[in-house]
């Protein structure tokens, strides 16, 4: 993570986290945030992970776009989607006129859930489950607090688990606006993963076409 945090700030973090404190009155900055992320130990996922991944991006951004966790690449750097993921959603951003230094970009999971075969040295993506995802949810709404977005692109099933608290399938949900409170509308839409899975180049297409239309959307849905 680029953003330098003051030992003030790490400090209270750390005393917030230890006392519990923020279970009652959950950080009240940016900075707060990203620190106790680092802190974090409400789910057991921080035990595998490099570090915990907090969100980036503009601190009163209009548009808020939630993955499901970091990735190899992002678990290394501390920074969410700069790894193949990430590049597919530059393209997305980049067709649909959206700007990615304009958006705040997060996780609804802030640790990398993955495994190792035995005998092998990759780490593999594992899906994380719905109680972590329920304790992670803690820290995006978190974001959605400090961060005010008026609309929030929940990037596959995971990250609409995390926004809406509640199973909301991408395939049944893409192309509206849901009312998530606070003045803000959410939209769902394929996560940039799926999009690099598909095998059948004519579907990988579709599919990004589709995933460039809702990121449109959204972008119209936040001026
Ligand atoms: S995944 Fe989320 S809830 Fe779990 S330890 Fe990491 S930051 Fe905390």
């Amino acid at each position: 993570m680029s953003e330098e945090i003051s030992t003030n700030v790490l400090r209270a973090a750390q005393r917030a986290t230890r006392d519990g404190e923020w279970n009652a009155s959950p950080p009240t900055s940016i900075q707060e945030m990203i620190a106790g992320v680092r802190l974090c130990r409400r789910c057991g996922l921080w035990r595998q992970a490099t570090q915990g991944v907090p969100g980036e991006g503009p601190a009163k951004a209009a548009l808020m776009l939630v993955g499901e966790q970091p990735g190899d690449q992002e678990d290394v750097a501390g920074r969410p989607f700069v790894g193949p993921a990430g590049r597919v959603l530059d393209a997305g951003l980049e067709r649909a006129g959206v700007a990615r230094g304009d958006v705040y970009v997060t996780n609804a999971v802030k640790h990398f859930k993955h495994e190792t075969p035995s005998g092998g040295k990759r780490r593999l993506h594992k899906t994380p489950d719905a109680g972590e995802v329920t304790a992670c949810r803690w820290w995006l709404d978190a974001e959605r607090r400090l961060v005010r977005p008026r609309v929030i692109v929940a990037l596959g099933a995971t990250a609409a688990l995390g926004v809406f608290g509640r199973a909301t399938p991408v395939g049944r949900n893409r192309g509206r606006a849901i009312d998530v409170g606070d003045r803000a509308r959410a939209v769902v839409t394929y996560h940039p993963s799926y999009l690099l899975r598909l095998s059948d180049e004519a579907a990988k297409r579709r599919a990004f076409a589709e995933f460039v239309a809702d990121l449109a959307f959204a972008r119209g849905l936040a001026v």
